[in-house]
């Protein structure tokens, strides 16, 4: 039995307890209450209690767009990557990421999903692993690595997206996807800031067809479909096929949002990634040109995106879709920037939390077992110092996040 003590944010965005308790047995949460009215407990080594001065519980955080592996921001580094190296890289992230309070993630295209078998097996130790195998894109498109070199020479290549051509190539990667255990499927209905062959945010990729099989495939494993959707056209031709979850998302306009929330869709920013970008490039010299241009131009406008479907109540999902790389400043350790870029979007901090927990267990199908601190759920549980209802900045170092527990496991404990 673990007993946690502090300020309880359960995730469901209301007022926190100040002096409350959580106990967990097992690998579940028992009891959720103000410290007051916790039971009689006696003393034993069975039984953990952790308080810190001035301390949070919330529930684990979820991470809904990372690519477990890469670690690389440059396409041209992943050309030459083999699945060996990825696994190594991913072991890495993960454990990054965990340190950071995250104790679930949704994968949004590498191979991580066939490290889940060793997860469970016991062979490795980490975060739960929502994921959706391999991206699906066009030739050309945003997850066709290097457009440089010639598409027999790209399609020959390692790479944690299948190219494919047409209804029939859509269907089969689905369900070799679906064979290799993935959870749901992402597709790229537009180019990307990244890639350097197409223009981001003015173009559409694949055709009604080619979505609306996805969308069927998806549907068929009991699952939906996430695509990286940039421009306007691409995001509302995945919204208008039947895509649920919109992937950074620069130019929503009224269309997109009204059909968004329709469709009950999600709208997933990703405001981190193109932040660390910004900040790379302005202190950088000698920055590929298409970079530097592609972000600068779709930066204000993905903010402008974001205050539109706050206003208008879309379920807005927390993820980093950070790459792993160190040097760029987007590796997994500091995956809780997009706590501070939300508040900078105007979303308070216990919406944030609410975000980066609840809405985020929807998004991974996992909200009646995961997302917030209630009796019955699975013991996936952080303390962290400091006031995380006043202010999102604890969060933002990983060294303030004292203890992790997943699954009713200590993960991490810095005590
Ligand atoms: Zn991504």
């Amino acid at each position: 039995m673990i007993i946690l003590k502090g300020r309880v944010i359960d995730g469901n965005g209301g007022q926190p307890i100040e002096k409350g308790a959580v106990v967990l047995e097992g690998n579940t949460i028992r009891l959720v209450c103000a410290e007051k009215d916790l039971p009689d407990y006696p003393e034993s080594p069975d039984i953990q209690v952790f308080e810190i001065e001035d301390g949070s519980i919330l529930p684990g955080l979820i991470d809904t767009h990372v690519h477990m592996g890469w670690g690389s921001a440059k396409a041209i580094d992943w050309i030459g990557s083999t699945p060996q190296m990825q696994t190594c890289i991913a072991l890495r992230d993960m454990q990054q990421l965990r340190d950071s309070g995250y104790t679930a993630f949704r994968d949004l295209g590498s191979d991580v999903v066939l490290m889940r078998p060793a997860a469970e097996a016991g062979y490795i130790s980490c975060p739960r692993i929502f994921a959706a195998g391999r991206i699906l894109t066009q030739i050309g498109g945003h997850g066709d690595p290097y457009h440089k070199i010639t598409i027999e020479a790209a399609q020959s290549l390692y790479n944690v997206a299948y190219i494919v051509n047409g209804v029939d190539e859509v269907r089969k990667a689905c369900r070799i996807n679906a064979r290799n255990g993935a959870d749901l499927i992402k597709i790229m209905t537009t180019g990307g800031v990244f890639s350097n062959g197409d223009k981001a945010g003015e173009i559409s990729h694949f055709s009604r067809d080619e979505i609306r099989a996805a969308v069927e495939e998806a549907e068929n494993m009991g699952s939906y479909v996430s695509s990286h959707a940039q421009a306007n056209r691409g995001i509302r031709t995945a919204l208008e096929c039947g895509v649920k979850s919109i992937e950074h998302g620069f130019y929503l306009d009224d269309y997109c949002i009204d059909l968004m929330l329709k469709n009950d869709c999600w709208y997933i920013p990703t405001l981190s990634i193109m932040h660390t970008s910004k900040v790379y490039f302005e202190k950088k010299e000698g920055v590929l040109p298409y970079l530097k241009e592609k972000t600068m131009k779709s930066y204000e406008a993905h903010y402008r995106a974001v205050e539109k479907a706050r206003k208008a109540g879309v379920k807005i999902g927390m993820g980093c879709d950070f790459l792993g790389d160190a040097e760029f400043g987007c590796s997994y350790d500091k995956a809780t920037m997009e706590f501070e870029r939300m508040a900078f979007a105007g979303f308070t901090p216990l919406e944030i939390v609410r975000m980066a927990t609840k809405v985020n267990s929807e998004i991974i199908l996992m909200a009646d077992k995961l997302g917030t601190l209630e009796a019955g759920k699975l013991a996936d549980v952080i303390l962290v110092k400091g006031d995380m209802s006043k202010s999102v900045d604890p969060i933002t170092d990983s060294s303030n996040v004292k203890l992790v527990v997943q699954d009713g496991k200590i993960v991490k404990n810095i005590m």
